[in-house]
């Protein structure tokens, strides 16, 4: 929609804030880094990466006259070199199958997630099996039932309140019995008592092990960009939860500052495998670091 993007202006847009800008040349001095300094953190960039990146920009250039455009093809430059390194599809594997366990907080967009992963995949000629391992969650098991028949993949489900452990090691037999290529593992993403589902989690990890002691080939940790500096805290709270392997970025089209990704890459490296776009089966999208990098310095 017009009316959103024109809410959304870029970092330099703001600190201009004139359509002329492009021409002005500033000073690089005191005031101008701290304006950029203080435009990067409130894009969610957090205060160490904004003061590494303004610092590199400086390196050099202070006292120097640049042009608007040349402080943000700097700003870009720098930005891209942060997130080119984490900017990698989910590695796949010659497994049969190859397991994909899915992460994080409920609402994150995880069941989206998995139903655009599953149907991509699909397009791409895998074949899929869904686990919908949350089974304390009816209405999540449900919603991952929409999605299956949306993205044409069989969903593996238990009843409610049932181990999800157990549902996994069923699912591993499925997805063996059936030669497919993936099965993606839903998990609870009840934070309030950690200590549940890190045993959860780990015992899911146990049983699918008997199956094949390498999997899960893939831990994803599903994050809303919305949440901003919260999403640092989770990438936190799971490691310690399971073996995060790589990033799946949500609602990045709504009204996320997407710096919170900068400091996500510097600070953790985890591999950015996918960004969500929107609701529908097709919004997901390969990281593209240039381009992310672009839309945010605008
Ligand atoms: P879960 O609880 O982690 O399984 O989260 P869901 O997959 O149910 O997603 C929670 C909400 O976020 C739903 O309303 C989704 O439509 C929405 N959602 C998920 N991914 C995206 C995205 O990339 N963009 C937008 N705009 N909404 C998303």
């Amino acid at each position: 929609a017009p009316a959103a993007e024109e809410a959304k202006p870029g970092l330099l847009g703001r600190l201009i804030g004139r359509p002329d800008a492009t021409v002005v040349r500033r000073t690089l001095d005191d005031d101008m880094l701290e304006s950029l300094e203080e435009l990067l953190i409130a894009s969610d960039m957090g205060v160490d990466t904004a003061l590494r990146v303004t610092a590199n920009i400086a390196e050099g250039r202070f006292g120097k006259k640049l042009s608007t455009t040349e402080i943000k093809t700097l700003l870009a430059d720098e930005i891209t070199r942060i997130m080119e390194p984490v900017a990698k599809p989910l590695p796949l594997f010659p497994k049969k199958p190859q397991v994909v366990l899915v992460v994080g907080v409920n609402g994150s967009g995880k069941t989206t997630t998995i139903g655009k992963l599953a149907s991509q995949f699909k397009g791409a000629g895998k074949k899929v099996v869904i686990a919908a391992g949350d089974t304390f969650r009816a209405a999540a098991v449900e919603q991952l039932q929409v999605w299956g028949e949306r993205a044409g993949v069989p969903v593996l489900t238990a009843p409610e309140g049932s181990d999800p452990a157990s549902l996994a090691f069923d699912a591993m037999t499925r997805a063996e019995a059936d030669g497919a290529d993936l099965l993606m593992i839903d998990t609870a993403g009840r934070l309030q008592n950690r200590k549940d589902l890190m045993e959860e989690l780990a015992k899911i990890v146990r049983v699918i092990r008997k199956k094949d002691e390498t999997a899960p080939h893939n831990t994803l940790l599903v994050l809303d960009a919305t949440t901003g500096q919260n999403a640092l805290s989770q990438v936190e709270t799971f490691q310690k939860l399971a073996d995060v392997s790589g990033l799946v970025m949500t609602k990045l089209d709504g009204t996320a500052k997407g710096g919170v990704l900068v400091a996500l890459a510097d600070k953790f490296g985890l591999p950015i495998h996918a960004i969500g776009v929107g609701e529908q089966i097709d919004d997901l999208a390969p990281f593209d670091p240039e381009e992310f990098a672009r839309a945010l310095t605008g």
